[in-house]
């Protein structure tokens, strides 16, 4: 078996809002917070959707076979982003963690809900919602594969995917919430894999 371990660090240029099924005094929507030490975090879930949706529309860009998750019928079950990212057929064969931020910051803006077939203000729907700063969120994400070559792939994706960057959250149009990756680190079987070999490969995969 070859075990791979990523660590990623991300920066967070702007404050961001994800909504959480949270009632937090004096604010309509409220930010997702760890019950156990009220910080702020990004889900293993939305993360590695983040992750896999950069990836595919990379892959898509540079005419490399992919699919387009979530919906069942647009993925194939047989490439390398569903073998490790999992689809209906396949067990994923990356785990993700939530990501976890050093510091939280928590302060209230106000937003106006719209209409959306007249894209107009609704009256009475000034609504206030929650935002989170944190300059750094790291995560760690790992993987047990059989054959030595899946562990180097699946780690030259998830760069790929990371790299990008991303906006969090649903304040996207209105400027929150863009994350960029600061620290991309790597072990196969303990050993680390650096850089300059994963973007050797990256530049392999992508060519
Ligand atoms: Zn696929």
């Amino acid at each position: 078996m070859n075990r791979l371990e990523v660590n990623i660090m991300f920066s967070l240029k702007s404050p961001y809002h994800v909504s959480a099924d949270r009632v937090s005094f004096g604010v309509d929507k409220a930010i997702c917070l760890d019950p156990r030490d009220n910080r702020i975090f990004i889900p293993a879930t939305s993360l590695k959707g983040i992750i896999r949706h950069n990836l595919e529309s990379t892959l898509n860009h540079k005419n490399k076979k992919s699919c387009i998750a979530p919906k069942p019928e647009n993925m194939c079950n047989e490439c390398n982003i569903c073998k490790f990212f999992g689809s209906p057929k396949n067990k994923a064969l990356l785990l993700f963690e939530d990501a976890r931020v050093e510091e939280t910051e928590l302060s209230s803006r106000m937003g106006v809900a719209i209409e959306r077939r007249r894209k107009t203000a609704k009256e009475d729907h000034l609504f206030s919602y929650e935002i989170g700063f944190g300059k750094r969120f790291s995560t760690k994400i790992r993987g047990f594969f059989s054959k030595d070559n899946d562990a180097i792939t699946a780690c030259v994706l998830l760069y790929i995917g990371a790299k990008l960057g991303f906006a969090l959250g649903a304040g996207k149009s209105r400027g929150l919430g863009w994350v960029n990756i600061e620290d991309f680190n790597t072990f196969i079987n303990g050993k680390e894999i650096f850089i300059d070999e994963i973007n050797k490969k990256t530049m392999e995969l992508l060519q």
